[in-house]
């Protein structure tokens, strides 16, 4: 093979693999993020359902606080049942006492349900510590396993651009030219293979006679179709 073609083959090579490996690594900030995401929205349940006992606790003393006050007024009005000289006033303080007991007997009855509502809170604020935690060690482990996986591709991506580098220097000035622009408005591809019958790059038909020079890889020849260069892998 012309030598020019050869080297041509071959940063292709390195080209096409370097925008393979470029995109894995352009994924992975963005895996990490979305990873990430996860486990603050975990966090924010769980924020949420701590949130939800405290609101509750702080109810359930408020009650308890109503319900101990109830219970001193209920005593208080009666002792005062025992001094009272009128029988209307006695009607009256006889009726706040059922009152109060009524009072009293309602507000027990919410401390329970409340009781029941911080239990039920409770359990679910279980259930969110446990999924942060899952989510936060999976995520630690996650994001160490994608790092090392960018580092490995950070390796091995300046090895082939070292590579590559060394590879272009071979190559004739305008031949290097011609190979950087169709890279760059071929989709990465500029150096496409050739079949007996078609351009692999565009699939465009090849004459009999432009089939014929390809196959000797010893001139650069290109593709009527895209423009791209072409050679027969032997
Ligand atoms: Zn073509």
């Amino acid at each position: 093979m012309l030598e020019d073609l050869e080297r041509l083959v071959q940063l292709q090579g390195l080209d096409t693999e370097i925008a393979v490996l470029d995109g894995a690594a352009a994924t992975i900030p963005g895996q990490i993020r979305m990873m990430e995401q996860q486990l603050i929205q975990a966090k924010a349940a769980l924020d949420a359902s701590t949130a939800e006992v405290e609101k509750l606790q702080k109810l359930r003393r408020q009650k308890e606080r109503d319900l101990e006050e109830a219970g001193r007024d209920l005593k208080k009005r009666q002792g005062r049942l025992y001094e009272i000289k009128t029988n209307q006033e006695y009607a009256a303080t006889l009726k706040e006492v059922e009152g109060l007991k009524q009072k009293i007997s309602t507000l027990e009855e919410e401390v329970l349900v409340c009781l029941d509502d911080i239990d039920s809170a409770g359990k679910i604020r279980t259930q969110e510590e446990e999924k942060v935690r899952i989510t936060q060690a999976e995520f630690l482990k996650n994001k160490q396993q994608r790092e090392d996986e960018l580092l490995k591709l950070q390796h091995r991506l300046s090895i082939l651009r070292k590579t590559r580098e060394d590879r272009s220097e071979g190559v004739e000035a305008s031949l290097l030219q011609l190979y950087l622009r169709l890279l760059k408005s071929r989709d990465g591809l500029a150096v496409a293979q050739a079949t007996s019958r078609s351009c692999e790059g565009c699939h465009v038909a090849l004459t009999p006679q432009v089939c014929n020079e390809v196959r000797r890889n010893a001139e650069i020849r290109t593709c009527e179709g895209c423009g791209r260069i072409l050679y027969w892998k032997g």
